[in-house]
């Protein structure tokens, strides 16, 4: 087993870290009160490649590998504070991953230089209203009319989704197949007829990161718009979230190491009865817990992504890296707090943001409940 990068994975690693310290500095206090998406930013990553890395160079793509794609969002996660900038940025990748793998060569041509590029944005829709976790249970309808499809339904929580320009839509095209064959998937651009993008949701974290409800209403799909064959989607639903799963934990490997360098910056830099606050064992366990967290979370991290680029599945190591590294995120930003005593609790030590932005990561992508179960169903429970 070879734990090492190349030395050029590693020079591009410091360009990022370095990138971000230097280009990603907006006042993100302002745009985290605001909630509003730092469109600046994401134009300043895309010009560096971070959105078309793992894409081919014939569609404006990097040529990379999915491991040198992940280490970029492990910079990202590390040195850019903005973790709703970072999810942005994964799930355009991802919408990308979708195209690469089940796209025609015409919707390549079509699609991907503009994810690449970053000038238009690109959402996924799954989650609906009355089904999240139980994603395949969806309602909504694609119906064929002759010329195409007619879609109906509503879709809810979609990242980038108030701001996209392009949605991955999946919808059930024969409700007597449902899972087994029933689903489709499709493209739907900003500007078709009956179709509704609605405010951003307000939320606890992640503020940056634009999430709405997505409304169709007999919204017409050319034919050409079908992603994949139809009754295909289920089967892309289920390859995207081991993508996914691979590669987003590597952005909170990243938010979890600058954590835990601040919190052992002001271990030692604190004193309490007559010493650094680091010399309490109750203080310095929890810094070494970090510690344990970050290098085990790397292990099944880079794990799922070698798998990936070998053109393995990696459904089990993206499950359980996604259920570890997220509860072991936010386990270590409420640690962090912790450390930072009352002034962990205050706006102005930007900590209680990491904090909130790591709930969702528990969340999104399949709930930790969701991947004990895909965990356990490996075991033959
Ligand atoms: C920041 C953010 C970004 C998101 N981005 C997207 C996106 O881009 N596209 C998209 O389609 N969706 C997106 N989502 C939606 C996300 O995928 C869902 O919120 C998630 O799958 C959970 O679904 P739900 O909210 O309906 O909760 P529910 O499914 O209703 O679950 C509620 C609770 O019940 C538990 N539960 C449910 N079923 C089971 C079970 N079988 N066993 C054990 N426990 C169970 C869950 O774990 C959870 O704790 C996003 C969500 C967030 C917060």
């Amino acid at each position: 087993m070879d734990f090492s990068f190349t030395d050029e994975q590693v020079d591009l690693r410091e360009m990022v870290i370095k990138f971000a310290r230097n280009e990603l500095d907006y006042d993100l206090a302002e745009y985290d009160k605001n909630g509003e998406f730092p469109l600046e930013a994401w134009r300043k990553c895309a010009e560096m490649q971070f959105l078309g890395l793992p894409f081919d160079e014939e569609y404006g793509g990097g040529g990379s590998d999915f491991l040198t794609m992940s280490l970029v969002l492990n910079a990202l996660g590390y040195a850019c504070k903005d973790a709703g900038l970072v999810h942005a940025i994964a799930t355009q990748v991802l919408c990308g991953m979708q195209i690469r793998m089940f796209g025609s060569e015409e919707q390549k041509q079509k699609y991907l230089p503009d994810v690449c590029s970053g000038k238009k944005i690109f959402a996924q829709a799954i989650t609906e209203p009355d089904s999240g976790s139980d994603a395949l249970s969806m309602r909504s309808r694609a119906t064929w009319n002759g010329d195409g499809y007619l879609l109906n339904g509503t879709k809810m929580f979609i990242t980038n989704g108030p701001i996209a320009d392009v949605v991955i839509v999946f919808a059930v095209t024969d409700p007597d197949k449902k899972t087994l064959g029933g689903i489709s998937c499709c493209f739907v651009e900003k500007g078709f007829a009956g179709f509704q993008q609605c405010n951003p949701i307000k939320k606890m974290g992640l503020t940056t990161l634009q999430n709405g409800e997505l409304v169709f209403d007999a919204c017409p799909i050319p034919p050409g718009n079908l992603m994949g064959k139809e009754g295909q989607g289920g089967m892309i639903f289920n390859e995207s979230m081991e993508w996914e799963r691979s590669f987003l934990p590597a952005a909170h490997l990243g938010t979890m190491e600058r954590v835990l360098e601040t919190s052992i910056r002001y271990a030692k830099e604190r004193k309490s009865f007559g010493q650094s606050i680091g010399k309490f064992q109750s203080v310095s366990n929890k810094l070494a817990e970090m510690k344990m967290r970050l290098e085990l979370g790397k292990l099944i991290c880079w794990k799922a992504a070698t798998l990936k680029d070998q053109g393995k599945r990696a459904t089990l190591e993206s499950s359980i890296g996604k259920l570890f590294i997220s509860e072991c995120l936010k386990q270590t930003c409420l640690d962090a707090v912790q450390i930072h005593g009352g002034y962990g609790y205050t706006t102005e030590y930007e900590i209680e943001r990491d904090l909130r932005d790591s709930v969702a990561a528990t969340i999104y992508s399949g709930t930790s409940e969701l991947q004990y179960n895909i965990i356990s169903r490996w075991l033959g429970l």
